[in-house]
């Protein structure tokens, strides 16, 4: 029994998953080694997800970076589709984080949500605008979210949402498993090995991916500056992770263990084609404008 007895004795999200009778599947993976939950639909019930964290009065921050073009060509449609689905019934606040916050699209949003626009220098490099993403979000939680919410969620802006992404998500350290990694054999995982990076790693548990991240805020301030404070040791010794921010939180993943792995379904790419274990689909990749939005 992963998510009842050994989650309790771990303190693994133990209060909320622990008592919330967390189902299991037999066709996927819903339980790390470390006994956190790897969440599924059908697994869990969202009433009892919702009322236990209402309860609780958390609140959660999303924290998202529209620089450049990524503003004209994303924004919107993550703002609208998110009030539709990102933890409903939920108090959340918006960190929106551009270079040009007039451009920041006017939204209507429903009671118990806002928006703060934080203006951010644009990076020339796209690499650099991914990475120092992480240094702002470790400032906004100490001068900001850490006065308002419990907890944060940090997104990509370049996806849709599509169905429930609520409360079951929550947990003081959670982690996405990649949609193109999950079913493939570790060997396989691109995570950075040349040892003179801070991201070197040779194998490790899952490959995360680092279009979503989250936690109590504490933990996200802990894993953005570490992740952090890696990317700037390799800028001093002129060396730059395989996929950048995501090769560093992949490595403070292996070392830190995250306490809930979401499953594909939140964030999940439709050009991978039918899957029968991917039962909903909470958010989506949105077509990806390399060509047009990456160049300077
Ligand atoms: N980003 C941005 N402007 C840029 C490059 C990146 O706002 O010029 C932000 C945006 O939130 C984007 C994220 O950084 O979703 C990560 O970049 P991208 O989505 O291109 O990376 P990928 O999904 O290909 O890993
Ligand atoms: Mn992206």
């Amino acid at each position: 029994k992963c998510h009842l007895e050994s989650a309790k004795m771990l303190n693994l999200d133990s209060s909320v998953d622990a008592s919330l009778n967390l189902q299991s599947r037999p066709d996927v993976l819903t339980c790390t080694y470390w006994k956190a939950a790897i969440i599924w639909e059908g697994m869990f019930d969202p009433r009892l997800y919702d009322e236990m964290h209402k309860m609780r009065g958390s609140s959660v921050a999303l924290t998202v970076f529209a620089v450049g073009r990524y503003l004209d060509a994303y924004l919107h449609t993550f703002l609208n589709s998110s009030e539709q689905h990102f933890m409903v019934g939920l108090p959340v606040t918006y960190y929106v984080f551009t270079d040009m916050p007039e451009k920041v699209p006017n939204i209507k949003l429903s009671p118990l949500r806002s928006m703060k626009v934080i203006k951010v220098e644009k990076n020339s490099r796209w690499q650099d605008v991914s990475m120092m993403r992480m240094k702002s979000i470790s400032d906004v939680i100490e001068s900001d979210i850490r006065h308002h919410c419990t907890h944060v969620f940090c997104f990509d802006v370049d996806q849709v949402f599509t169905g429930r992404f609520g409360s079951e998500a929550l947990g003081d350290s959670v982690a996405l498993l990649h949609a193109h990694y999950y079913r493939l054999p570790k060997h396989l995982y691109t995570y950075d090995r040349n040892p003179n990076s801070k991201a070197y790693m040779e194998t490790g548990d899952f490959y995360y991916h680092a279009a979503i991240f989250g936690g109590s805020w504490k933990n996200v301030k802990a894993l953005t500056e570490a992740c952090y404070q890696g990317i700037m040791e390799d800028k001093q010794n002129n060396v730059e992770a395989l996929w950048h921010d995501e090769s560093h939180l992949n490595k403070y993943m292996l070392l830190h263990k995250p306490s809930k792995v979401l499953s594909p379904e939140y964030c999940w790419d439709t050009s991978i084609g039918f899957r029968k274990d991917i039962q909903v689909t909470r958010l989506l990749w949105a077509p990806k404008y390399y060509d047009t939005l990456r160049t300077p």
